[in-house]
């Protein structure tokens, strides 16, 4: 009994840490300091929903080079001469995708399954299979409008991560004002590794399998990491294909090309809205951006449009990171020649290596590259609390997702870096989406100016609340009004940014009660 006892009294194991976990703990901070409604508080705890399914798919065959020594075997292979080259697709990796009928009628010479292309190369058949995609849409909260966010490509994808990214998008919508909540999904799949064709495969039964949880009033998925307009025009194509008023459901997917319904400006959006938070914090401390110098990691949609902007508005560009290396030019390198490089069809990585403009550096020698701004624009936890100590900037505009972690995040406090929090900083992705839903229920096309004067303001408005909330001081101005916000103390800008999605989120709860 005296045994049972103490056994009862076993401290109960601390929780993991997560991403999910670690996440919410700027959530938790920020609902102790307002004194978050307690119900409220668990309906936010979790999502709303968390869906788990799989999709297949069929695979091309394909040519997979061989290793050097392998190759030697067939040293006195002939080449074949291919018909139709067209039907060959050639992968980042080496790979080439056999599509349609690529070696029909062409003279193949073939030995125990390997054969010469006219490169010199020796490649192995390998037929195609069938494969098997673990798929995910999680949605977290809709007190506020139908779930909204981004759809993953990439290997290193799982429910914590998605039950991350929603939550935050339930944050950022918030924050932007506009109506949604939050949700978030995709595939785990290196979309890099799969020709044209095959990825237009999976994406449709992707769409498939997602569309009885979706809908454009229901939760409205746009591009993220791995994915773009292109494949947003797959999703809408199998979501309204056969269905009467198959244009009513245009808003079902935002980030589709202006062709189709996409709204001017939402390619750019994000990067644009980083910088309209990077101006207005320079303006705020009556200064410009023009001469000021950045760091980005990550070239793509993101960092890319943020680079173009900069260098338009007179910023110098130091040093890109991706995924592949890092280049560096301490008088600022040629932007729009690193985007066009960048572009190029031949540059299968995407990668900013290779260009002629800057030197190659090492992925820590980036991040104590001296510079006033650090623009992070890749994948989350990449500010830990060691690059956060080695950083040589002012300010850190989180144009990625979670790219600091909460140990990082002190870090940077207590070194009086700057922090302009990922959920206001990219939240013009979010928010350009907003009017492209619009534009589509209300089958209108606005211009790119009308867009940006639209989403600057709003970006604005809602950042300088936000710094208000973190200095304490509410006030009310033609542009904007944070007195109900504030809470009477200062704290650091991520929570101040939590603390206004949080009281947004609540009023929806609190006038409009719970249904039972
Ligand atoms: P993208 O796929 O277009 O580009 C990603 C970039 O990150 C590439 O340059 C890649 O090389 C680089 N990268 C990947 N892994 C890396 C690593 N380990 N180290 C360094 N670089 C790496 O993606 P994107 O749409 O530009 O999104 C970038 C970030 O911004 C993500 O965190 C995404 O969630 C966030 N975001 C995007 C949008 C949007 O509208 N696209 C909106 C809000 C937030």
């Amino acid at each position: 009994m005296a045994e049972e006892a103490s056994f009862m009294r076993a401290p109960a194991p601390a929780p993991k840490r997560t991403i999910y976990t670690e996440a919410m703990e700027i959530f938790n901070r920020a609902a102790d300091l307002i004194n978050l409604d307690s119900r409220v508080r668990l309906e936010l705890e979790e999502p709303d929903y968390e869906h788990i399914f799989y999709v297949t798919a069929k695979l091309r065959d394909r040519l997979v080079p061989v290793s050097p020594e392998k190759a030697s075997e067939f040293s006195d292979l002939p080449a074949t001469q291919v018909r139709n080259p067209e039907g060959l697709e050639r992968l980042m990796d080496g790979r080439i995708i056999l599509n349609g009928k690529a070696l029909l009628g062409s003279d193949v010479s073939i030995r125990n399954g390997h054969l010469r292309l006219s490169d010199g190369n020796i490649y192995e058949l390998v037929p195609g299979g069938s494969e098997r995609f673990k798929a995910y849409r999680v949605q977290h909260n809709q007190a506020r409008g139908p779930y909204k966010g981004g759809t993953r490509y990439h290997l290193n994808v799982s429910l914590d991560l998605f039950k991350a990214l929603a939550a935050e998008m339930t944050w950022k919508t918030a924050i932007a004002e506009v109506p949604f909540g939050g949700g978030k999904g995709g595939l785990q799949i290196d979309p890099r590794q799969y020709g044209k064709e095959e990825l237009e495969a999976i994406t449709l039964r992707y769409m498939y399998k997602l569309k009885n949880m979706i809908g454009p009033d229901l939760d409205i998925p746009a591009p993220d990491v791995g994915t773009n307009g292109a494949i947003m025009a797959l999703m809408y194509r199998q979501y309204s294909d056969g269905e009467r008023e198959r244009h009513n459901m245009r808003g079902v997917v935002t980030g589709k090309d202006v062709r189709i319904g996409g709204s001017e400006g939402r390619v750019k959006a994000t990067g644009q809205g980083v910088i309209f938070c990077v101006e207005d914090y320079y303006a705020a401390h009556g200064d410009t951006i023009k001469g000021k110098s950045f760091i980005i990691q990550g070239f793509g949609n993101v960092g890319s449009n943020a680079a173009l902007i900069l260098h338009k508005l007179g910023a110098k560009l130091l040093a890109v990171n991706d995924a592949d290396g890092t280049i560096y030019n301490p008088e600022g390198l040629d932007v729009p020649a690193l985007v066009e490089h960048t572009r190029a069809p031949d540059n299968l990585k995407r990668s900013v290596l290779g260009f002629s403009g800057g030197q190659v550096i090492s992925k820590s020698d980036f991040w104590r590259v001296p510079a006033d701004v650090c623009l992070p624009a890749a994948l989350g936890g990449e500010i830990t609390a060691d690059v956060a100590e080695s950083l040589q900037v002012k300010v850190v505009a989180e144009g990625a997702n979670g790219p600091t972690t909460p140990e990082a995040d002190r870090v940077l406090q207590e070194r009086g870096i700057t922090l302009i929090p990922d959920i206001i900083a990219n939240a013009g992705g979010v928010t350009v989406s907003y009017y492209e839903w619009i534009q589509n229920k209300r089958m209108e096309r606005w211009t790119e100016e009308a867009v940006d004067r639209r989403l600057e303001l709003a970006l604005k408005r809602n950042y300088r609340t936000i710094l208000d909330i973190s200095r304490g001081e509410g006030r009310r101005t033609e542009m904007h009004d944070s007195r109900p916000f504030v809470i009477g103390k200062p704290v650091d800008t991520r929570c101040a940014a939590m603390i206004l999605a949080l009281k947004r989120i609540e009023a929806h709860y609190m006038l409009e009660g719970f249904s039972q």
